[in-house]
């Protein structure tokens, strides 16, 4: 459903946006306070960056600027992480088993753009794979009307046609004729995740671990980063790029780039409770997409809303009713042992539990990511021993409540952030445009800046 966004008798949806530096096993023990300080300080930069630049309205649009879109936003905060060597991604991505980098990234938006969402795998020269992702996403409804002519050169890589999910050789192909920046493959290496590559493998020989991809006494990188953002015109969009799992094969294909495990966009009407309960007459006679607020989304958005109050509905008379269509949307990125999410298609998962189940986004997320959840049970008796299972999401919900117009007269964004490890780097701005980050599991709740 399109929303106005600056509809003149209603609230604009307020842009949102959170980012992760990867889960995994991060506790006080494996994240020394030097080390926190760190990560730290570098989250609240990006996230900092990234609400000037979602906030400041884009002058290239003159003379109607408007802010940026939740593509933008959350692609704009994944390079900053890239460029970080602090995160494993970009320039500080892990090494392969083989002391190769191989870099993977996608993006995800809940509506826009005809592919919705794009992939990107086996990456040694693009110095921003989250960029390469983005311009498939964006040159995808170009690509998919060209498909349709007959003329033109006959390239051996014509364009991305209407492909999702795009490796290597091919995909940096695409890189270059979207005169993306490339890089030589040194570009990549960094001393601390070499000796990080080296120690794991000797743990490996040692004995000391079960493979050179995990450890359960220090903080191995995995990791990933991610950024989800919402715009003003209710689109939220999942940005997320990795170096993937310490030591994987080379050739190894994480959760990343595919569609549904480490990442999802989605938008849908809530029909939930389409009124059989309250309003069978109606139902029964048909209205399309409208839908009323049912009992059980007032519960909802009671959750969701400042005041409640003034969504209750009005039982329909014969004809003369103004029906309220609520629209919800949900956007996930993901970081943990990828093989795990990949099993249970965990992104998809949790948007699908938020939106057939319904239940509010935040307790979606909970029931896969959070302890207990559907990853960790996806380990059953290896949890704790071979880090499978182990990961986090950050997630955006949204509730809109427009008129049939289009107008949206009440909006909402949830800040959503749940793991089952001992910590997520992770930071957000809250509802009153305060930037917090957060390391582990318990650190104290209070307001950073
Ligand atoms: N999910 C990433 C992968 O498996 C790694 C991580 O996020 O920790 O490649």
């Amino acid at each position: 459903m399109e929303y106005k966004s600056q509809a003149p008798s209603g609230p604009t949806i307020s842009p949102r946006i959170i980012i992760h530096g990867g889960a995994g096993n991060i506790s006080p023990a494996t994240v020394p306070p030097g080390k926190y300080a760190l990560y730290r300080e570098a989250l609240l930069n990006i996230i900092g960056k990234t609400h000037t630049h979602m906030t400041t309205p884009s002058k290239a649009t003159s003379p109607s600027p408007h802010l940026p879109s939740a593509l933008e936003t959350a692609t704009y905060a994944v390079t900053l992480l890239e460029d970080n060597p602090l995160f494993n991604s970009g320039h500080g991505s892990v090494f392969t088993r083989d002391g190769i980098n191989e870099l993977e990234a996608s993006v995800m938006v809940s509506r826009g753009f005809a592919k919705r969402g794009v992939g990107v795998t086996g990456l040694r020269r693009v110095r921003n794979p989250i960029l390469l992702a983005r311009a498939i996403l964006e040159h995808g409804d170009a690509d998919l009307s060209a498909m349709r002519r007959t003329d033109g050169p006959c390239l051996d890589v014509p364009s991305a046609q209407g492909h999702s999910l795009i490796h290597g050789r091919t995909a940096e192909i695409l890189a270059e004729r979207y005169q993306l920046p490339l890089v030589e493959p040194e570009y990549f290496f960094t001393q601390t995740r070499w000796d990080e590559h080296l120690r794991a493998l000797k743990d490996e020989r040692n004995g000391k671990a079960l493979d050179a991809t995990w450890s359960c006494d220090s903080y191995l990188p995995q990791g990933t980063v991610g950024a989800v953002a919402l715009d003003a015109d209710g689109i939220v969009c999942a940005a997320t790029s990795t170096g993937g799992m310490t030591n994987k094969l080379t050739g190894r294909i994480g959760d990343t780039p595919m569609v549904g495990a480490g990442f999802w966009a989605e938008e849908w009407i809530d029909g939930r409770g389409f009124a059989r309960d309250m309003w069978p007459d109606r139902t029964r006679r048909g209205h399309g997409p409208i839908v009323m607020l049912s009992e059980s989304l007032k519960g909802l958005m009671a959750d969701c809303l400042p005041t409640p109050f003034m969504y209750n509905p009005v039982p329909p008379g014969d004809g003369d009713a103004s029906p309220l269509i609520t629209t919800r949307s949900i956007a996930v990125s993901g970081t943990g042992n990828g093989d795990s999410f990949i099993r249970v298609a965990a992104a998809r998962t949790a948007s699908a539990i938020a939106r057939y189940s319904g239940v509010s986004s935040t307790n979606a997320v909970h029931r896969v990511a959070g302890p207990g959840g559907e990853l960790q049970k996806s380990a059953g008796n290896r949890w704790g021993i071979t880090g499978e299972g182990q990961g986090g999401m950050i997630a955006i919900g949204c509730t809109v409540v427009g008129d049939p117009e289009g107008n949206a007269i009440a909006a909402r964004g949830e800040i959503i952030e749940d793991f089952n490890s001992g910590g997520m780097f992770r930071a957000w701005i809250d509802e009153d445009g305060r930037a917090v980050a957060r390391v582990f599991r318990d650190d104290v709740p209070v307001s950073d800046c």
